[in-house]
């Protein structure tokens, strides 16, 4: 057990990052250890980020967070996936839905068993057998239904305010004991031997010393880049979208339970539901669209009017070639952004304390653990590339910029995973991928990619067995989802903001 006696942690930014990490990290460490958070009122936190995946509710538990409670603070909403609408295609449109799909017929994946009937003429989809895309598809939601065996396969995360979400973390985190301080970061003074970082000094001259620093400070890097100079591998050629427009607009029509993406002539748009406004931005990239195009397709597509005038916010897709660099770890946008597609920026702040507590510095820091880190972390960033990527290269839209993504050489892990799963209905998530087998699939078939073939074990079950088990399974997922309530009536019930 490592000593961490009367040790500093100090937190430099309080976005939704800097707020986790310090709810976290004051949860977790040893009630000696000192947690300082700094954040400038100034300079603000980025203010978008308001779609999550399931593994919050693990960050949530660990906390022990209240759902309802969560909910309701931070005027959020329930999300059972993301519907992408013409990315082959206009008129195209699928739901990449959380939670399990189809259940166990045999030894091989589910999937198989389904690509065996779809490949003789059967006509169900494979979203027939997932309940959380047939809730989503009825703008139903609920978390049981009184008989906890109902609902199995379904699963959830949330949309939420991301400004209220830093400030519900941050009474977490203060009630706890952690100590904030307001100001800007004018220096970093680093140890001459170790280059290690001894303090970050503000404008007004206050001195915040620390043994170890967690860098949250947003696309700048403050720390991690300006004042460790860790390297940033600039993924823009993968993911060219590099700009962003975000505008609030009036909540329209029912409440929906899934975040919606959909394709634009040089980009997507996204349009997240909360309870009290709707959420909406355009994605884009700059070589392709000019700002005042961008606008001009973000506001002719809200669904309620504007709340204010579009946010401009510029990126550099990519990840920081080294997350933790001597006594300072990068988290949040610090360490690199990936795009929003399939909201993974928040996870991934969750996963690196994750990885943050399971290595916890060694005091001194231990050079392994550093290295250890920093693998962990660049597999986890490059296999969520490739499922991003994997959106906008099997596209089959007529624009430029459509053409460009069809055309580019991807990655060669990903050029396998769309030939194994063409050729022979094969998915292989490994150990350490965020997205698992159904995600990839739902993304592969939605996005155009057939499979040829399934697996010949699948032929192992008699085809009367085979259509009789199968109807079994759609029966249940439509019996799962038609037992819930309408997403909205939910909240009300559960967890209406005030
Ligand atoms: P920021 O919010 O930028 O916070 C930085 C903090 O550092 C602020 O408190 C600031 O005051 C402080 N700071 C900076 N400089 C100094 C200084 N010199 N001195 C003192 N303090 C300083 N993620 C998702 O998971 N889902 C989504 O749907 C999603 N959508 C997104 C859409 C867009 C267009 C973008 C750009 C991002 C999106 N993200 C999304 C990512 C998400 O917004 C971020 O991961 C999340 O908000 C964390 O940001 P952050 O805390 O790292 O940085």
């Amino acid at each position: 057990m490592v000593d961490t006696t009367g040790r500093t942690i100090v937190i430099v930014g309080g976005g939704t990052a800097g707020w986790m990490a310090a709810a976290a990290l004051r949860r977790f460490s040893p009630p000696t250890t000192r947690i300082r958070l700094l954040e400038s009122d100034r300079i603000g936190a980025v203010g978008v980020g308001e779609a999550t995946i399931p593994q919050i509710r693990l960050f949530n538990a660990g906390l022990g967070i209240d759902e309802d409670e969560f909910v309701r603070e931070t005027q959020g909403s329930f999300k059972l996936g993301i519907e992408f609408i013409d990315w082959s295609g206009r008129g195209s449109r699928y739901i990449h839905a959380f939670g399990t799909i189809g259940r166990g017929l045999g030894l091989v994946p589910f999937h198989h068993y389904w690509l065996r009937h779809a490949q003789a003429g059967g006509a169900s989809r494979y979203w027939d057998y997932s309940p959380t895309a047939l809730a989503a598809s009825r703008n139903a939601f609920a978390r049981d239904l009184g008989r906890p065996e109902l609902p199995s396969g379904v699963a959830w995360a949330f949309h939420f305010d991301a400004g209220l979400y830093a400030a519900y973390l941050r009474r977490y985190a203060e009630a706890r004991g952690v100590e904030r301080t307001e100001g800007e970061v004018a220096h970093v003074s680093l140890h001459g031997e170790t280059g290690h970082i001894e303090a970050v000094t503000l404008q007004g001259g206050e001195r915040l010393a620390g043994d170890f620093f967690v860098d949250c400070t947003g696309f700048r890097g403050l720390l991690i880049e300006d004042a460790l100079q860790a390297g940033y591998d600039d993924w823009r050629r993968l993911l060219p979208c590099d700009r962003a427009l975000a505008v609030p607009s009036a909540a329209a029509g029912p409440l929906t339970p899934y975040t919606r993406a959909t394709a634009r002539e040089a980009g997507w748009q996204w349009r997240i539901p909360l309870q009290h406004r709707t959420g909406n931005g355009l994605v884009y990239s700059s070589a392709h669209l000019s700002d005042d195009r961008a606008a001009e397709i973000l506001l002719a597509n809200l669904d309620g009017a504007p709340l204010a005038e579009p946010k401009p916010l510029r990126f550099v897709t990519g990840r920081r070639r080294r997350a933790w660099v001597g006594n300072c770890v990068a988290l949040g946008l610090a360490a690199g952004f990936l795009e929003p597609l399939e909201s993974t920026s928040i996870h991934l702040i969750q996963s690196g304390i994750a990885r943050l507590l399971e290595l916890f510095p060694t005091d001194p820091v231990s050079p392994a653990d550093v290295d250890e880190y920093n693998a962990q972390t660049e597999r986890e960033w490059t296999a969520i590339r490739d499922f991003l990527v994997l959106h906008y290269h099997a596209n089959a839209r007529p624009e430029p910029f459509w053409a460009e993504r069809r055309a580019l050489a991807i990655p060669d892990t990903l050029r396998h995973r769309m030939e194994l799963f063409r050729q022979t209905g094969r998915v292989t998530a490994r150990e350490h991928d965020l997205f698992k087998e159904p995600a990839w699939i739902q993304v592969l078939l939605g996005q155009g990619v057939v499979p040829q073939g399934h697996h010949p074990l699948a032929d192992a079950l008699p085809a009367d067995q085979l259509d009789q088990l199968l109807s079994l399974a759609r029966a249940h997922a439509a019996q799962v989802a038609a037992r819930m309530p309408a997403h909205q009536a939910f909240i009300a019930a559960h967890c209406a903001a005030p």
